[in-house]
């Protein structure tokens, strides 16, 4: 791997003549690779030859389809050991097809797409290639503001595998790694693991901690410790049941010493020796990315402990399943009386399992309900949740599209005041967005949701007579809130280095950081237009949202003749702040 990179990187003029053999530089590359790491006895057998994007490391914090609040982790976040700055690799030939920045999510992002229409995508970086910077920066000055988001044909950016397209960073949500997605050609998620050629370091056999059965009409559940060594494992207790019933599985798997948190990616089911249902977390259809929460029983979850539902929900199909028709996994009728046997296997990319076995009794004892072969209470008939409007006044009407929860909820909308509402219950996660409507009369209000840590300002557009919004993410608490007050603007420092994260970057352009706290009580920072004018010339900072600060870079000689900075801020609602400051600089 780092051949190929040291090959790459000598830019010019000696390009050309390395290209010819860069096939048979990969090919060694590949196997210093393996040689080096625990993945040597992997038992992949997915060949397609995506390269490793970074050299930073090859430990990963968070793998693929980990639990979000919302959704699948759609791919894996490989450690850059607390830095920025590492050369970021095309892991196949193809062309540049999207490119966006943006302070929040993937920060500053690459998408690929490959020869054989396939994707690959990076994200969480610092810089750009010169070439996206230059196209960057263009669409930035048209567009007057710091996210853009950049589309591109075929032939207009073209990346040779293995070409460095960009460097790691901390832009987006959270500290330094590079996010790294593999999607196939309609766009569904890859786990980047499956593949020979992305190996991590770490991998540990995945362990079963409990199984459990849940009866389908009553909810009523039983919880079966499972003993035994790493392996082979069983439960302790038999299951006696006299209902439709499917299973549930707390198990687990780990990269490194971390602790065991994350979903095992194959989880299969034999009842009686035969294959009843299996679970593949290494390949998500793009529709069913925010489904995550439909596979996890949240009433036996606690904290990291996540059980699987090993059945398919009534309402939704779930492609992560075999067979993935809605309620399947569901042990009912096609099952005589007495005692059957289920075996439990979890597996990783790399092939280490782990199996729990165990037993359930049909028909209880002495019970008359249940007659061979038909359970006495049949599973009632899929219950989707069915498409709604909800007005609790005439003002004010929400809109729920077919299916956008992952269960079957009795939903309502209270109308606490004229300026909020609450959606019950509280808390639900959606998987499709809501609709609000909400006659207003005065175009200074705008719309919140309530958290934890205060209120979130929700995108909306507002004529002053009508105010429409989609809410996505989760069901609770909206107000119309008023914002009068500026952001604050902290004191302007200087620094020659990034203040905020170490980097392995050199510092090409004798720059100098320009950097300030600048924070929002309500309705935030805009982000796209923290202004920073240095003499005549005017740059657009970069936020970060972690670190709740904006930074720039200036050039060092026009800091030496000018020392007056200006800073000019404003919020989501429109409320400026202009600062003034000398800054020292040598
Ligand atoms: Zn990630």
């Amino acid at each position: 791997m780092q051949l190929s990179s040291t090959v790459i990187r000598s830019a010019g003029w000696r390009q050309a003549v390395v290209a010819v053999s860069l096939a048979t530089y990969f090919v060694l590359a590949l196997d210093f690779c393996y040689a080096g790491s625990p993945g040597r006895d992997s038992k992949k057998t997915a060949n397609e030859t995506y390269l490793f994007p970074t050299d930073a490391s090859h430990q990963i914090n968070s793998g693929f389809a980990d639990y979000r609040e919302t959704h699948f982790h759609g791919g894996i976040d490989i450690s850059t050991n607390g830095r920025i700055g590492y050369p970021v690799y095309a892991a196949k030939s193809g062309y540049v097809y999207r490119v966006s920045v943006s302070p929040y999510g993937y920060g500053k992002m690459i998408l690929l797409r490959h020869d054989d229409s396939t994707f690959t995508l990076y994200g969480h970086l610092s810089e750009f290639s010169k070439k996206i910077q230059k196209l960057v920066e263009t669409a930035r000055k048209k567009e007057k503001k710091y996210g853009v988001r950049l589309r591109f044909q075929s032939g207009e950016i073209p990346v040779r595998r293995g070409e460095i397209i960009a460097r790691t960073g901390a832009t987006g949500i959270g500290g330094p790694h590079l996010h790294f997605e593999i999607h196939g050609k309609n766009y569904s998620y890859i786990d980047p693991l499956i593949y020979k050629s992305v190996d991590v370091t770490g991998y540990r056999t995945p362990r079963i901690f409990n199984v459990a059965v849940r009866e389908f009409n009553s909810g009523l559940t039983e919880v079966s410790s499972v003993s035994g060594r790493d392996g082979e494992c069983r439960s302790n207790e038999e299951f006696h049941l006299n209902e439709p019933f499917y299973f549930i599985v707390h198990a687990a798997d780990s990269y490194g010493r971390e602790n065991f948190k994350r979903p095992p990616k194959y989880i299969t089911l034999k009842i009686d020796g035969r294959d009843f249902i299996s679970l593949n977390l290494t390949r998500i259809a793009t529709d069913d990315y925010l489904d995550i929460n439909s596979l996890v029983d949240f009433e036996l979850s606690r904290g990291s402990k996540t059980y699987y539902i090993l059945c398919v929900n009534r309402a939704i199909p779930f492609s992560v399943f075999t067979p993935g028709a809605p309620l399947s996994g569901l042990v009912g009728r096609n099952f005589t009386n007495g005692i059957h046997t289920y075996e439990i296997t979890v597996k990783d990319e790399d092939g280490n399992e782990a199996t729990a076995t165990g037993k359930f009794v049909l028909g209880l004892p002495g019970s008359s309900t249940r007659t061979n072969g038909s359970m006495a209470a049949d599973p009632a008939v899929p219950l989707p949740f069915s498409e709604r409007t909800i007005s609790p006044s005439p003002a004010l009407s929400v809109q729920f599209p077919a299916n956008c929860f992952t269960r079957n909820i009795d939903v309502s909308v209270h109308q606490q005041s004229p300026d909020s509402f609450q959606i019950e219950p509280a808390g639900e996660p959606l998987r499709k967005k809501l609709k609000v409507t909400w006659k207003v009369n005065d175009a200074g209000l705008l719309l919140f949701r309530k958290l934890r840590y205060g209120w979130s300002h929700i995108p909306y557009s507002n004529d002053g007579k009508v105010l429409t919004a989609e809410v996505g993410f989760r069901t609770g608490e909206f107000a119309l809130l008023r914002d009068n007050v500026p952001p604050i603007v902290d004191r302007i420092r200087v620094s020659r280095k990034n203040p905020f994260y170490r980097s392995v970057a050199p510092n090409e352009f004798n720059r100098v950081f320009v950097y300030f706290r600048v924070s929002d009580k309500l309705s935030g920072i805009n982000t796209d237009d923290i202004l920073l004018k240095v003499g005549s010339k005017e740059y657009l900072c970069e936020y970060d949202v972690d670190k709740h600060a904006a930074m720039c870079r200036v050039d060092a000689g026009l800091l030496r003749r000018q020392r007056r900075i200006t800073v000019v801020v404003a919020d989501n609602a429109g409320n400026e702040r202009t600062v003034v400051s000398k800054v020292k600089f040598r």
